[in-house]
């Protein structure tokens, strides 16, 4: 088991609904320094790829793409959850549904923050049924920018948001994929890597 891997293991919940609970360590409470091993790790594995821009989702992508964009040296933006009202001009517009609340949102990025000259690196906490990655890639397209990778920390990998966007042919580097998870008996399997 990887890093991550072995902290999902020790510390992750496993609750009704297909969700994984990461919250002491991921996405409540951030462990900086699990962070930075993942930035590390992403630096590594994207090794040779001209990205100048990280591109995330609030709120939970908004921490640890900021520790990792440490490792590139570049900014970072974050794609804002809006209610439609609130829309003005100069916005790239995409909307995602939220797996976990089940609702809809529009994701806004102003278009001053991304242009045709950026080379993204998306990066998110979890890959489940892929909407919100897909949201963040139509933003990136609207500008004309470039998707030069995505990284992404727990991929599930018995849903289907993996498979879309690798044969969409992304470079998709999950630090962890679960493969499995048993609520009954609180086991995870890790795809091999
Ligand atoms: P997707 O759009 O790929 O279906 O879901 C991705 C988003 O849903 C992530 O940004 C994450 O916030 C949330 N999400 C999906 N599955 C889980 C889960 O099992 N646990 C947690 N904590 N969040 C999840």
């Amino acid at each position: 088991m990887n890093f991550l891997e072995e902290r999902i293991a020790k510390d992750g919940i496993l609750k009704e609904g297909n969700v994984l609970k990461v919250d002491s360590f991921l996405n409540h409470q951030m462990d900086i320094h699990l962070f930075d091993e993942m930035g590390k790790e992403w630096k590594k594995r994207f090794e040779g790829k001209n990205i100048n821009k990280i591109l995330t989702i609030e709120a939970s992508g908004i921490g640890i793409a900021a520790v990792a964009a440490m490792h590139f040296d570049v900014p970072v933006v974050f794609a804002k959850k809006a209610k439609s009202i609130n829309l003005e001009g100069d916005m790239y517009v995409a909307e995602v549904e939220s797996f976990t609340h089940k609702t809809k949102n529009q994701v806004i990025v102003a278009q001053k923050f991304l242009t045709e000259d950026d080379h993204v690196l998306i990066i998110d906490d979890f890959l489940a049924n892929g909407c919100a990655l897909q949201g963040l890639i139509q933003i990136v397209q609207q500008a004309g920018a470039t998707v030069e990778g995505i990284g992404i920390a727990i991929e599930k990998g018995f849903q289907q948001g993996g498979q879309i966007i690798r044969n969409l042919g992304y470079q998709l580097e999950s630090l962890a994929i679960v493969d499995g998870m048993d609520v009954e008996t609180g086991e995870l399997t890790f795809r091999e890597q």
